[in-house]
């Protein structure tokens, strides 16, 4: 019956399956272009605030920091220059300030700095960047705002002052490790020994850290951490916390990712999980593609709600990424894919920036709503952080010796010097890739 108008007219079968066919493709063609424009016009409106990004690391490991020597609208090797920010619809991106774990105990807190710099270098030396230090001057951008953020808390060597002074240099989040555990903070990984612990993953010097941070208004970034200093600090933060590049630990069972329970906690305390698009937290070190990396947001939207989903893509921190997402310049085709999968634009709008803005304001607002509390003071015992690279300017009746250390003739050896840099070399390839 189905047919009848066109045997009415004559015509056959096989005519008719053509122009059936012929159909079905403009179809096909017509709803697919309407997506790709949709998610175009999407980002337009709304351009991707994303939340990390390692390309200061690259420009250490591949050209020393020296910026005169390349062209940052078009740089090879990394997934991540201006030309391909620009044709991403990216508006907005923290860049970590990283150094690797083999600088703890060592020189973290110089490396840091000089990564803190080529951020600002990278974004003042080019008028397409605009560093920016508030949610408004975020929000209010035209260009791609930049923003810093330390990546693993040994940046900071257990110094609150240290802490401070980033924060005075423009960084506006930390996270509070990397790989490796901080004497007052659990990592997730368990690659280095630094700081064994069977328990206390927050500390008495790591509460204080929180607490500093809401008090300067640093969004507290839990990627990296374990989970129970991830739950420690969500019990401790009067701000809502972030989880910069993480992705849901349901969908693929690695421990840099999130469990659906600490989710729950992370919607309570009004947070934000930014999805990390790295194949070995998306697809469990299979390649995968963007359909993989969609089920991440698929499921957090289901436990959480759209309203705590950011993008954090971890682009140039980790070597493989799905088919179709390989670099900055791909996130449109992921927006396409939630639009094909029924996301409402007002939730992608979230996603996309207005999300990780109401939580910046948020942290903004507890750091206003603090104003007048005294900076923290807390030091940390030298016992907890004792190690031979660290020179104690303290009165001798005040110096607390650790069983290993003796505080008042601090040394840092040659060959303490040596067995680091041996370390650091047979780490050095692994951190690259592990982010
Ligand atoms: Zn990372």
């Amino acid at each position: 019956m189905l047919f009848w108008p066109f045997s009415k007219l004559g015509l056959s079968g096989c005519m008719f399956s053509g122009i059936s066919l012929f159909f079905f493709m403009h179809f096909a063609v017509t709803s697919g272009f309407l997506v790709e424009e949709k998610a175009l016009v999407l980002m337009t409106n709304y351009p991707l605030i994303d939340g990390h990004n390692d390309v200061a690391l690259q420009l250490r490991i591949l050209h020393d920091n020296r910026l005169s020597q390349i062209d940052l609208h078009n740089i090879s090797r990394v997934a991540t220059d201006i030309n391909r920010l620009r044709a991403g619809h990216v508006g907005g991106q923290m860049y970590a300030a990283y150094v690797m774990c083999t600088a703890q105990e060592k020189d973290a807190v110089r490396l840091t700095l000089e990564q803190v710099d080529v951020i600002h270098r990278m974004c003042s030396e080019y008028p397409e960047f605009e560093l920016v230090t508030t949610s408004h001057a975020l929000r209010s951008s035209k260009k791609i705002a930049c923003l810093i953020s330390v990546e693993g808390g040994h940046s900071i060597d257990s110094s609150l002052a240290a802490l401070r002074m980033f924060y005075r240099l423009g960084v506006r989040s930390m996270a509070l490790t990397h790989t490796c555990n901080t004497p007052w903070a659990e990592s997730s990984s368990e690659i280095y020994t630094f700081y064994p612990r069977d328990n206390n993953s927050l500390t008495h010097f790591g509460k204080a850290v929180v607490k500093e941070m809401n008090r300067l208004g640093m969004m507290i970034d839990l990627s990296h951490s374990s989970w129970d200093t991830a739950r420690a600090v969500l019990q401790t933060s009067q701000a809502p916390v972030i989880f910069s590049h993480s992705s849901a630990f349901t969908v693929c069972d690695h421990r840099r990712n999130v469990p659906d329970d600490l989710l729950q906690a992370l919607k309570e305390n009004k947070g934000l999980i930014m999805v990390n698009l790295h194949s070995g937290f998306v697809a469990c070190g299979a390649k995968g593609n963007i359909s993989i990396a969609a089920d991440h947001f698929d499921h957090i939207k289901n436990v959480i709600g759209a309203e705590s989903i950011g993008i954090g893509g971890d682009y140039d921190g980790a070597a493989k990424f799905p088919e179709g997402l390989e670099d900055v310049s791909k996130y449109p085709a992921l927006i396409q894919e939630l639009l094909h999968r029924n996301w409402s634009e007002a939730e992608l709008a979230g996603v996309l920036r207005l999300n990780f803005l109401r939580v910046f304001e948020q942290v903004e607002k507890v750091r206003d709503e603090l104003k007048g509390t005294l900076p923290v003071e807390v030091q940390i015992p030298l016992s907890e952080a004792a190690n031979p690279c660290r020179l104690v300017l303290r009165p001798p009746n005040q110096v607390i010796r650790s069983s290993s250390v003796d505080s008042s003739k601090v040394v840092c050896s040659g060959l303490h010097l040596f067995a680091l840099s041996a370390v650091l070399t047979l780490h050095c390839f692994y951190e690259v890739v592990s982010c």
